[in-house]
């Protein structure tokens, strides 16, 4: 069916970012893993638009990141703001890297590029392909798909599931997936407009009525992310305006020309209890999920996936499985700090009104000026101290 083998040493399941990276980098050690998607068409909305120095740094080894450096644009502040007043400013020049800013690149562009990779190291995603069961068996694991031709088998020594936070690998191996959801909903645009600010910084703003981030993006254009209790299900440019009103710049107001893409949802914060149980690994989205604070979520997917082929590599050769523990406890232990600094930043700006917003504010103003402090909380969200 749809030309599937019978077996395989390693089946990736999902072709989003994570699943793309772990691919194109198994292909490049020469291996030969099945990568199975359900979508016949890749995924046309922007959704994750910061690539952070680190992820930069990992791509290298594939050839990805002058062309992401080529798509993106190169944003080097993030500032946290009071309406017109900066609160603290985090300047990612500082930070110890060949790459010393954030690139705002939209995810569909960063995928494209890695499936670009791909291209180069041979092979091709086996869609629309969905993988409906996944079990155990001799030696491995069987993994039941469904596809316009109907149903088979392929067994297979390692499953990796990339499949995102609804994750089916994850549910089949009985891992849980502890944490919660954020009361309030976030609302979501890509625009274009007349913005008062510099394109070179990612504005915070920590107003009264809640979150609103803008951020810049390539060809002219800007994302708006923002909190939003009465968040209605397809946000207008009305709707949008009036939160810029409300929480931006209050000097210079921001005037919406054009709403691209728009979206709302709720935001679960959770880590799987595990990423690595006997022959099954998750990574990404399947494996943790955050508030999109400090945009860490498809970086985080990226380098877990990078950082797992060298010992899903040994393990395949030597059938040793130290290497998959120790990436394991590593990976896990980086999502558990990824989750505790989002939700720290997104309960800071969402600290309501009167005295603790006032409080809040003066403590932000207070720590910008303690010296290292701005270079520190970059290169965390670059998430360089990570190995
Ligand atoms: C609206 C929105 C805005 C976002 N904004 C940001 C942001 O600003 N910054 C940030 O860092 N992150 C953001 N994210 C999160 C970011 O998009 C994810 O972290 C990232 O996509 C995770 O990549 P992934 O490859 O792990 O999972 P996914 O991108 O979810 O990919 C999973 C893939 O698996 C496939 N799949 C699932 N189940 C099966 C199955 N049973 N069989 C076969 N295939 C299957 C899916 O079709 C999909 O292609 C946003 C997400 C959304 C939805």
């Amino acid at each position: 069916m749809n030309g599937l083998p019978a077996e395989a040493d390693v089946i990736v399941i999902g072709a989003g970012p994570t699943g793309l990276a772990l691919w194109a980098e198994l292909r490049r050690r020469g291996r030969a893993p099945l990568t199975i998607e359900r979508r016949s068409e890749p995924a046309q909305h922007s959704r994750a638009a910061v690539v952070h120095a680190r992820t930069l740094e990992v791509l290298d080894v594939l050839g990805a990141t002058p062309e992401l450096l080529r798509r993106g644009i190169q944003v080097p502040i993030f500032r946290v703001r009071d309406r017109d007043r900066a609160l603290i400013t985090i300047d990612f020049r500082a930070i110890a890297s060949r790459y010393p800013f954030t690139l705002m690149c939209p995810q569909d562009e960063t995928e494209a590029v890695l499936r670009d990779c791909l291209g180069k190291f041979g092979g091709s995603v086996t869609k629309p392909v969905e993988v409906v069961a996944v079990r155990p068996a001799s030696d491995g694991l069987e993994v039941e798909v469904k596809g316009p031709a109907g149903g088979s088998i392929v067994k297979a020594r390692y499953v990796v599931g990339c499949d995102g936070g609804h994750s089916i690998v994850r549910r089949e191996a009985g891992i849980s997936f502890d944490g919660g959801t954020y009361e309030e909903g976030f609302v979501l645009a890509d625009v274009r407009m007349n913005w008062p600010l510099d394109r070179t910084e990612v504005s915070l703003f920590f107003a009264a009525g809640g979150l609103v981030v803008v951020a810049p993006l390539p060809y002219d254009q800007y994302r708006i992310v923002a909190t939003a209790d009465d968040a209605p299900k397809i946000p207008t440019a009305q709707y949008m305006q009036r939160l810029l009103e409300t929480r931006g710049p209050d000097k210079e107001l921001a005037i919406i020309k054009e709403l691209l893409w728009t979206s709302s949802y709720k935001i679960h914060h959770r880590v799987a209890s595990t990423m690595h149980q006997d022959r099954i690994l998750l990574v990404g989205d399947a494996a943790h999920v955050h508030s999109p604070a400090g945009g860490q979520g498809m970086n985080t997917g990226i380098q877990d996936a990078i950082a797992l082929t060298e010992p899903l590599d040994r393990a395949l050769t030597h059938r040793d499985e130290n290497g998959l523990v120790a990436w394991a406890e590593a990976r896990r232990a980086n999502a558990k700090r990824v989750v505790r600094m989002t939700d720290r930043i997104t309960r800071a700006a969402t600290a309501g009104d009167g005295a603790p917003r006032l409080l809040r504010n003066a403590f932000i103003s207070l720590i910008g000026h303690i010296p290292g402090l701005s270079r520190k909380i970059a290169t965390q969200l670059a998430e360089l101290e990570v190995n």
